[in-house]
């Protein structure tokens, strides 16, 4: 039981869009005090703590064991009254973009390890490109010295995934477990983000 309610529990503001991940423990108590409701990933239905109490675990379903009765664990849960943004970016650093970008040279593809992986500004410095999370990805050391000191269009080379702000990795990426179920609901925020800077 102490276990089950350790596990990881997306949490989602009023809007939808995740917010934070919490343990299972924390997400009931969210849902026993009427902050927030349960979202059952198949269907999208909600349910407040009065419905969700009520129904029983599936046969070989993981539960949790109360006194007299078994709960179903949430997955996924919504707040009620919450429509920001979690405060909290994706620090912009080396390691992060070599982690967003997969280690692989987002112009031809290659991943010949960090070592010979370098940060390239997509409209270079000396035309006024910024250092931000839309205007760096990584590039192979030839890659790099094809582009040289020229946009993608001047060197007639394509960013092969538009670079942005990587908002929703943190939630999700330092649990080792994985949840199948809040896939749908990180992807569509990733591709809701709203680009800054
Ligand atoms: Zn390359």
């Amino acid at each position: 039981m102490t276990k089950v309610l350790q596990r990881p529990t997306l949490i989602l503001n009023r809007n939808w869009q995740p917010v934070n991940v919490a343990t299972v423990a924390r997400a009931l108590v969210l849902l026993w005090n009427e902050s927030a409701r349960v979202v059952y990933p198949a269907d999208y239905q909600l349910y407040a703590w009065a419905d969700w109490s009520k129904l029983r675990p599936r046969d070989g379903e993981d539960s949790i064991r109360a006194v007299r009765f078994r709960l179903r664990v949430p997955e996924v849960v919504a707040l009620s009254g919450y429509d920001r943004l979690p405060v909290a970016h994706v620090t912009f650093s080396r390691r992060n973009i070599f982690k967003r970008d997969h280690y692989t040279c987002q112009y031809c593809g290659a991943q010949p390890g960090s070592e010979e992986l370098t940060l390239d500004h997509v409209v270079p410095r000396s035309q006024g490109g910024v250092s931000s999370w839309e205007n760096c990805v990584l590039a192979c050391m030839a890659c790099n010295k094809r582009k040289a000191d020229r946009t993608p269009e001047q060197a007639r080379m394509r960013v092969r995934k538009q670079p942005v702000r990587p908002a929703w990795k943190p939630l999700y990426a330092d649990h080792e477990l994985r949840i199948e179920s809040w896939s749908k609901f990180i992807s569509e925020a990733y591709w809701n983000v709203t680009l800054r800077e």
